[in-house]
């Protein structure tokens, strides 16, 4: 779920302390990364010194999910159709022209992963090492030349740091020049922001040297989704999720149901940690997984603010209903129990209490590669698993491209979310350095058993 709030106050200092008593100060500062280069299957050797020759469900105790896009998969053609209505609708409002941001989807502009560049009015894909790969002012693609004008050397200082640290752009004075969209409830955004680009330098006959269209435009997702608006019945978004769901959701098939149950026979803990609020993650878990979802998990931490849950020590709060009650220690968690906020380190207390394992082996699932994959594994020591469909709508590592939403996923405008000519891009490098695993869905993975050792593929 997007999250807009303020996660990283004083990160480092407490990151550089937490890995300085660790003596692995060295994740926090930058690994010794190679450049790697893409050469038709996936690029060269890992350089992050982990053992990822094979994966499997069997080897740890406790195995964490997100929830959305994860444990619940979306039918993201439609759920992204929606979204560019409702944030389309109010930029209008907001006085952008019609005839641009009204008109249909352009699929193909779609791609998961792009970078808006807040001043220029442009929209980027990076490189491992932040070099732009791909430019566009508004919706029009920039030739090489056109790219070294705004970048020269097709590199931009925001965009380096975030190629080395994705954290330090996240907040801060960096965040007010570049957002990263990065999951299926922001990707749309691309497409509002570069067609309120084009209404405004049609307006002005020619491009500006500096555009303010991102505030309107956080302001439209943050009102799409604002946690109050699901029990309020305000807004569209919630009130369409919740009067039609199966246009929106996938229901998980048996297999997968019986992949969790089994995970249970195995005495595994399970635990759920999403950054929807209590109300909307429960409408997502009991549309995909059933009425009895809460059963599969351990324990579930709604409203977590990823990456932050993972990086700060917030604490966590009971919930009594859909409502919030106080502050619960972790002698107070419970097995079975639902909270909101919290963070890693109780958690992981919590869960090694409990689990049958002296020193159990964590590993967490999620598809958003920054607060799932990347957070967890430089600040938390967790193993890490991704979901990205990606893989399967580019029919990539052995996967057939028979996503139902293929053409909302792949685009011809920037190519594959993976690489360009011979550059990884950005989020190839995050997969490879910090995944030990990854494929496009649960339903895949649950069709094998426990032991199976998976190969993994970088
Ligand atoms: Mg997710």
């Amino acid at each position: 779920m997007v999250m807009f709030s303020k996660h990283f106050k004083s990160v480092a200092t407490h990151i550089k302390k937490k890995f300085f008593s660790c003596g692995q100060f060295r994740l926090f500062t930058g690994q010794s990364k190679k450049r790697t280069y893409f050469t038709g299957g996936y690029a060269s050797q890992a350089m992050s010194g982990r053992s990822k020759k094979t994966f499997r469900f069997s080897d740890y105790d406790c195995i964490g999910f997100d929830l959305d896009n994860t444990v619940a998969r979306y039918k993201v053609g439609a759920m992204m159709e929606m979204e560019y209505e409702i944030l389309a609708h109010y930029m209008v409002r907001k006085g952008y022209s019609e005839k641009h941001l009204l008109k249909p989807v352009e699929q193909d502009f779609l791609l998961k992963g792009l970078i808006v560049d807040n001043d220029n009015g442009n929209i980027l894909k990076i490189a491992d090492d932040g070099k732009i790969l791909v430019a566009t002012h508004g919706t029009k693609i920039l030739s090489d030349e056109k790219i070294q004008e705004y970048y020269p050397n097709f590199h931009w200082e925001p965009t380096d740091l975030f190629a080395k640290d994705p954290l330090h752009t996240w907040n801060g004075p960096y965040s007010e020049k570049m957002r990263t969209l990065l999951d299926y409830f922001d990707v749309v955004a691309s497409l509002v922001y570069a067609r309120a680009v084009d209404s405004i330098d049609e307006e002005e006959g020619k491009p500006k040297t500096n555009y303010t269209i991102w505030p309107d435009l956080l302001e439209a997702l943050q009102q799409m989704f604002h946690r109050d608006h699901f029990q309020q019945e305000k807004g569209i978004y919630f009130s369409k999720m919740k009067s039609n769901p199966d246009k929106y959701y996938y229901k998980n098939s048996d297999n997968l149901i019986n992949w969790f149950k089994l995970l249970k026979e195995n005495n595994k803990l399970l635990f759920l940690i999403t950054g929807a609020y209590v109300d909307f993650a429960a409408l997502t878990a009991s549309t995909t997984l059933g009425p009895n979802w809460r059963d599969y998990f351990d324990i579930v931490v709604t409203y977590a603010k990823k990456p932050g849950f993972f990086t700060q020590g917030r604490d966590f709060i009971g919930v009594d209903g859909f409502k919030e009650t106080g502050v619960i220690s972790l002698e107070q968690l419970q097995i079975g129990g639902i909270y909101t906020h919290g963070n890693w380190d109780v958690l992981h207390k919590f869960l090694s209490i409990h689990s049958r394992n002296p020193n159990p082996k964590f590993v967490y699932i999620g598809d958003n590669l920054i607060q799932d994959i990347y957070t967890p594994s430089v600040y938390s020591h967790c193993d890490t698993v991704a979901v990205c469909e990606e893989l399967q709508a580019e029919g990539l590592s052995g996967h057939d491209s028979k996503h139902p939403d293929t053409h909302f996923l792949k685009s011809s405008v920037w190519g594959s979310y993976f690489h360009h000519k011979n550059y990884s891009t950005n989020w190839y490098q995050i997969l490879k350095d910090h995944s030990n695993f990854c494929f496009p869905s649960l339903e895949y993975i649950s069709k094998f058993p426990l032991e199976y050792k998976h190969k993994c593929m970088f």
